[in-house]
């Protein structure tokens, strides 16, 4: 029970109101499902357990972080169906629950396609709408529910904006404005979850060395600019398939998917290089020790790091200024510019 509460409030907002909605749908539909089963109605069970079954499909989907963007557009088309389904068959009575379903639609989907969903409604509802009040009445109903649309749509969008620069506070390291230990850990996770083993993934660890030294020669702003050049150094080098996090202090990681150890091998010697060259003249040298690690199966984001963390150590041991690789046969591999040698 713990672990779902805090697996709920590490959600957004979007997630929650899909969680909240399939876990409404099923609290609903449950009793008269039971009711109708009774009563042996075996359509109405039918169409009870359809809804049923798709509310713990959403339900338990987004609880596992899966398909989320999916979910949100099939739950909207749920939704919006559903409503329009309803005023079509019962009624004038039920129209308000277009109101719920619009906000819905605009906290799930992007503003386009919640209008579109909006228009869907309307266009499904106007037989009946036409049918059962005058025209006046009628138009008063589009303008109060296009009217209520544009509203949420405004403080939705005012939301959304402001959630995008807290989840930026959150996950760009201030300093250097490349992506903090907070998000390796969830790229890591992800990668981790997804592993299949078709797929190479591997970890360059990278220390900057004697980095105490030069704050102490060169002073603590020095040192900070070092860490931006450096980050825009790898940042300029970066393959397609890789992404790069400050872990803290000057320590670094390179996560590269779809990549085998010796493509890993070869980035780490290119940073080596990279930062020999492209250096600005106006900052001190410095060099840097790298561990590389490919992620085996059925491995923990720890166990995973530490090998990629021991390869680094080894690095500083043997002298810093280099590669070096744990390789799942051999300990220690080290790359430098003799070639490749083994512990
Ligand atoms: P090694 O080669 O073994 O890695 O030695 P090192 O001196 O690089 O490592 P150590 O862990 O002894 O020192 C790291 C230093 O990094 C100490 C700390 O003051 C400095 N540091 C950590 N974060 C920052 C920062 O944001 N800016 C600056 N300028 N220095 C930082
Ligand atoms: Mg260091
Ligand atoms: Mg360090």
């Amino acid at each position: 029970m713990t672990s779902l509460l805090s697996k709920i409030k590490d959600k957004t907002i979007s997630e929650r109101v899909l969680l909240a909605l399939s876990f409404l749908l099923f609290v609903f539909v449950t009793p008269p499902t039971i009711i109708r089963f009774v009563e042996q109605n075996w359509t109405m069970v039918f169409v009870d357990s359809f809804i049923l079954s798709n509310a713990a499909f959403i339900f338990y989907n987004t609880l596992r972080d899966r398909f989320i963007s999916f979910l949100k557009y099939y739950m909207c088309t749920i939704v919006c169906v559903g409503v329009s389904m309803s005023v079509m068959f019962g009624g004038m009575e039920v129209i308000y629950w277009i109101y719920p379903t619009i906000l819905t639609a605009f906290l799930l989907v992007k503003a386009k396609y919640a209008f579109m969903y909006l228009l869907f409604i309307c266009i499904c509802i106007a037989p009946t709408v036409i049918s059962s009040v005058p025209a006046m009445e009628g138009l008063t109903i589009y303008f109060a529910l296009f009217g209520s649309a544009g509203f949420i749509n405004v403080f939705s969008s005012e939301l959304s904006s402001e959630n995008r620069s807290l989840n930026e506070l959150a996950s760009i390291d201030p300093l250097t404005g490349i992506k903090n230990r907070r998000e390796f850990e969830l790229e890591a996770d992800r990668v981790i979850a997804d592993f299949s083993g078709n797929v190479s993934n591997a970890l360059i660890i990278i220390d900057i060395d004697d980095f105490k030294k030069l704050n102490d020669s060169f002073g603590h702003v020095i040192g900070d600019k070092v860490l931006q050049q450096f980050s825009q150094i790898i940042n300029s080098i970066l393959p397609k398939d890789a992404a790069v996090f400050r872990l803290g202090g000057e320590e670094f990681a390179i996560m590269m998917n779809n990549t085998e150890l010796e493509s890993a091998i070869s980035l780490g010697e290119r940073v080596k290089s990279a930062i020999d060259i492209d250096s600005d003249d106006k900052l001190p040298k410095y060099t840097v020790s790298m561990g590389v690690a490919v992620l085996k199966a059925t491995e923990k984001l720890h166990e995973w790091t530490e090998r990629a963390d021991q390869a680094m150590y080894y690095s500083k041991r043997n002298g810093k200024n280099q590669v070096s690789a744990e390789m799942p046969d051999i300990k220690i591999r080290r790359s430098d510019a003799s070639g490749l040698g083994q512990e």
